[in-house]
C-alpha cells in the first residue's frame, strides 16, 4: 500500500506537566523519515536523528512548540467541537446512506419492472407474428383454392 511510504508526521510528547516537549523519535522504527508540522521547512523529510536534532534547536520550531503550550487550554474545547462535527457528520453520512439504499431499491424494482414490460412487448411482437404468418398461410390457401377453380 501506498501509504506505508508517507513519512510519518512528527508528534510531540507530554511531559509530566502536561506541556508540550519534543522528543526525537527512534529512527529505527521510523523507516520513510518524517517531517515536521512546525511549518519550518514545508514538505522537508527529515531521514535521519540528527537532522531532525538540529531541526528542533531551530527559532522557528522552538516558537512553535511555545505556541502549542499556550494554546493547550483552547485544544479540549477544539476537541469538544469537533468531536460535535463528527457526531454530526456520521447522521449526516447515515442518512444519505439511507437514501441512496432507497433510491438503489426504487432502481431494482423499476428494472424489474421494465424487465417484464420488455419480455410482454416481445411475446406480443411474437404473436402478431404468428397472427400474420397465420394470416398469409390462410391467405396463399385461399389464391390456391381460386387457382384450382
Ligand atoms: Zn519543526
Amino acid at each position: 500500500m501506498s501509504l506505508a511510504l508517507e513519512p510519518e508526521i512528527y508528534c510531540p510528547s507530554i511531559d509530566v506537566n502536561e506541556n508540550y516537549i519534543d522528543v526525537i523519535p527512534s529512527f529505527n522504527i521510523i523507516k520513510q523519515g518524517i517531517v515536521c508540522p512546525c511549518g519550518t521547512r514545508k514538505d522537508k523529510v527529515y531521514n535521519t536523528q540528527p537532522m531532525f536534532s538540529s531541526h528542533i534547536r531551530t527559532k522557528k520550531h522552538k516558537k512553535w512548540l511555545e505556541q502549542l503550550n499556550l494554546d493547550k487550554s483552547n485544544y479540549y474545547i477544539k476537541y469538544q467541537e469537533l468531536n460535535k462535527i463528527v457526531k454530526s457528520q456520521k447522521i449526516i453520512i447515515a442518512e444519505l446512506q439511507k437514501e441512496i439504499d432507497n433510491k438503489n431499491a426504487t432502481i431494482i424494482y423499476l428494472t424489474n419492472q421494465l424487465t417484464i414490460k420488455d419480455n410482454i412487448d416481445i411475446l406480443k411482437n411474437n404473436i402478431n407474428l404468428e397472427e400474420k404468418k397465420q394470416e398469409n398461410i390462410q391467405e396463399k390457401i385461399n389464391i390456391e383454392d381460386l387457382i384450382d377453380l
